[in-house]
């Protein structure tokens, strides 16, 4: 987890916090925000990634209604408009998709509806994801719109979470994914058959999820298979359940050794929607604590400075961060009002992180 940043206020760090709190004009915020913060292509791309150039196809299918409808819905047709989208918002994804296929008729009630543009406008990477990894079965269009519609990690709470983790559709964040949260551990449907010897009823309720070959991690290793894997604790949860509350014993559960990188393979980045705004935002991290580690201001002062260089702000939470980032600061004052590149702007950040670019 992250590691305690020092407190501007009760123990300032020379240099990296500023003396006092930067006063941001109302009308700056946008543009603060476009200078001194970027987004982590590489956080986005170590986990389920589909290049854009699989996108283009899958938009025209899924937003055009190709001509007016002639045909009705049949018996569905009978009942008032709103019911019909009540039932549109409660089919999984699957169903919805098999559903909008019937005819023209079927295509324009589900465009229409605001929740499946909003899903098929901003969320298209965890839309295939789901749909690939045979997972969308389990989530209905209205549960897709609402987690759009949250911000936060459900592990950690505090941070901005900037992925899903598609097996229980949660949000998660990046931080938690890489320092190995247990609750996101996965272990392969082989090993849980050969390990906790469950019964074919309870193999056949767990989130199987089959994983997508691809690029994953940090590391960037390359992965060719295709496996089917499960959360650990929903496997664990069948066997207590099948063995009166009892869970498995050290030994088995030695033998359930998790791979980080299925947790990697298990999750999708996914951005975040504000209803009342219309606002769409994907995670920002902060420029200016990068510039803090390569100039040396914050290395060597403990881990907080690659974690705190490693965090994915919502863009209230990098507002509230940038008033006390000097570094932050030096570079938005180094950009005449937005006007400019701030000269000190660190290369990863143009780059928007680490990895050699892939599309
Ligand atoms: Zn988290
Ligand atoms: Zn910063």
């Amino acid at each position: 987890m992250t590691a305690q940043l020092p407190h501007p206020v009760t123990a300032p760090i020379p240099r990296y916090h500023s003396k006092t709190a930067f006063s941001i004009p109302l009308d700056q915020k946008d543009a603060i925000i476009r200078v001194s913060a970027y987004h982590r292509k590489d956080f986005d791309r170590a986990v389920t990634w589909f290049t854009p150039r699989k996108h283009s196809n899958g938009v025209t299918c899924l937003s055009t209604a190709f001509r007016e409808p002639t045909t009705s819905l049949g018996d569905l047709d009978r009942l008032p408009l709103e019911l019909i989208n009540e039932i549109c918002l409660q089919l999984d994804i699957v169903s919805l998709l098999y559903l909008r296929q019937t005819n023209a008729r079927a295509r324009h009630v589900i465009n229409a509806l605001h929740e499946y543009q909003i899903v098929t406008t901003h969320a298209l990477d965890p839309l295939y994801a789901l749909l690939r990894t045979r997972s969308a079965s389990r989530v209905t269009l209205l549960g897709f719109y609402r987690l759009l519609c949250t911000q936060s990690c459900s592990l950690c709470k505090d941070q901005y979470g900037d992925l899903v983790y598609l097996p229980t559709w949660n949000r998660c964040c990046s931080n938690c994914v890489r320092s190995g949260a247990p609750e996101l551990y996965l272990v392969t449907l082989t090993t849980v058959k050969r390990v906790l010897h469950l019964s074919k009823t309870s193999l056949a309720k767990l989130p199987a999820f089959t994983t997508l070959p691809g690029i994953y991690s940090m590391d960037e290793r390359s992965y060719s298979s295709r496996t089917t894997i499960v959360p650990t604790q929903s496997a664990l949860s069948a066997y207590s359940e099948e063995n009166g509350g009892t869970g498995p014993g050290r030994d088995l559960l030695n033998k359930l050794h998790d791979r980080p990188v299925l947790t990697f393979m298990a999750c999708c980045a996914i951005p975040s929607y504000n209803p009342q705004t219309h606002q769409i935002e994907n995670g920002i991290s902060c420029a200016g604590c990068q510039l803090a580690l390569q100039d040396g201001i914050s290395t060597g002062m403990g881990e907080w400075a690659c974690d705190v260089r490693d965090m994915v702000y919502s863009r209230d939470g990098f507002l509230k961060h940038f008033v006390w980032c000097e570094q932050a600061q030096v570079l938005w004052l180094g950009s005449n009002n937005g006007t400019v590149e701030p000269p000190k702007l660190p290369y990863s950040c143009k780059k928007g992180g680490y990895f050699t670019p892939r599309e």
